[in-house]
């Protein structure tokens, strides 16, 4: 649970709920006040939604086409003659493997008592390998499994390809802009250092017209980038159909590979918010940004709520360690490791992040997620 106080209002904000508060119910610390407090954690607790279907991550390789510097699955800085940064380890799903994991997850959902699957295919770049994309989702359709999503960077989709993702069963997309054209074809180069930014619009809109899968659009928002950041939202809306994406700003900071692109959060504030509003009026779908929230991965040890597994079978307790050398926590084929094996190695999101708690990057989301949830009343929704 959290207030969300932005120059419109307060908002409470509670696992993917909204409740606008009066303004007596907070102090002007932007705190709720005592007898408020009491009421709101208890409905809380009566609230709280129960989890409804097992969530389960693979990454079908952890090869990748692009190079990002910012990547978390880097293990160093790219050399100076290349686009390509060193990454994890090399690995790619194999048809035994999907068929370990299936398997697998068919044991957790029992010991969970769920019967619905949630599956999210990840990589690397899942789409250097598509026919194991194909040969994952058949693994898990007698398992239960209900939504089926990828985390892709749109180079390698094209509309014969997302025809056959469609057919079988997958049905969101997320891919990400690093900036308008300039900025981020200097960002996501292939390893020829070719820009991708005309690519990815063409392969998005090619895929649209083909298929009723949905986009959501991630736009991390960086020191280089942020003076674009305008007129890249009204560049996706004019060549997208805005209407079947989510849209979402992220600030993207330090990763632990050495690339810093830190922005000003205090001053990026106002722009933050008025970004998520011109994507409003754009037509995308925005939610209101959040910061980490809770994880169905890493929250609880041992997969109980839900999985990450690498191409080779190995299980990791979140996306950020996942394929890291030294943070393995079982395999598909075996389970989980012991707790006492697993102790130093079940790290959290964001494990890599080492610097101090940013206030003013949190006064930016928090304004944010006011200007969208007001943006949203002004307009009659519930
Ligand atoms: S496209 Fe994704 S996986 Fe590939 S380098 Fe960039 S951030 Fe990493």
């Amino acid at each position: 649970m959290r207030i969300a106080t932005g120059d419109e209002g307060a908002w409470l904000v509670s696992d993917g709920s909204y409740t606008r508060l009066p303004p007596w119910a907070v102090t002007p610390a932007g705190t709720l006040r005592r007898p408020v407090r009491g009421v709101l954690n208890m409905l809380e607790r009566q609230n709280k939604p129960p989890v409804r279907a097992y969530h389960l991550t693979v990454l079908t390789t952890t090869n990748c086409n692009l190079g990002c510097a910012y990547c978390f699955q880097n293990t160093g800085a790219a050399k100076a003659d290349s686009f390509k940064p060193p990454r994890i380890d090399a690995k790619t799903l194999n048809a035994e493997a999907a068929r370990d994991i299936a398997r697998f997850t068919q044991r957790q959902m029992r010991a969970a008592g769920l019967k619905d699957l949630d599956l999210l295919v990840f990589g690397g770049e899942p789409l250097l390998v598509p026919h194991m994309v194909f040969t994952l989702l058949k693994a898990l359709e007698p398992v239960g499994l209900q939504r089926a999503r990828m985390i892709s960077n749109g180079v390698r989709l094209n509309s014969a390809l997302a025809r056959q993702l469609a057919a079988s069963g997958l049905r969101e997309v997320q891919t990400t802009f690093d900036g308008r054209q300039a900025e981020h074809d200097a960002v996501r180069r292939d390893h020829r250092g070719r820009g991708t930014y005309r690519t990815i619009i063409e392969n998005i809109v090619a895929a649209q017209e083909a298929t009723d899968i949905l986009f959501s659009i991630r736009i991390n928002v960086t020191a280089d980038n942020e003076h674009g950041i305008d007129a890249l939202v009204e560049d996706l809306g004019q060549q997208l159909d805005a209407g079947r994406c989510t849209l979402h700003l992220a600030l993207v900071d330090e990763t632990a590979a050495g690339f810093t692109a830190a922005t000003d959060h205090k001053r990026l504030a106002e722009r933050f918010a008025a970004w998520h509003i011109a994507a409003l009026e754009q037509g995308f779908q925005v939610t209101p940004p959040t910061p980490q929230a809770r994880c169905l991965y890493c929250d609880k040890r041992r997969g109980v709520e839900g999985a990450v597994i690498n191409a080779d079978g190995t299980l990791y307790s979140c996306w950020d360690s996942a394929g890291q050398k030294g943070y393995d926590v079982g395999t598909a084929t075996e389970g989980y490791y012991s707790d006492r094996r697993v102790e130093d190695r079940w790290v959290r999101c964001g494990y890599q992040d080492h610097r101090e708690p940013q206030p003013e990057a949190e006064k930016a989301i928090d304004r944010a997620t006011v200007a969208v949830l007001e943006w949203k009343r002004s307009r009659g929704a519930p």
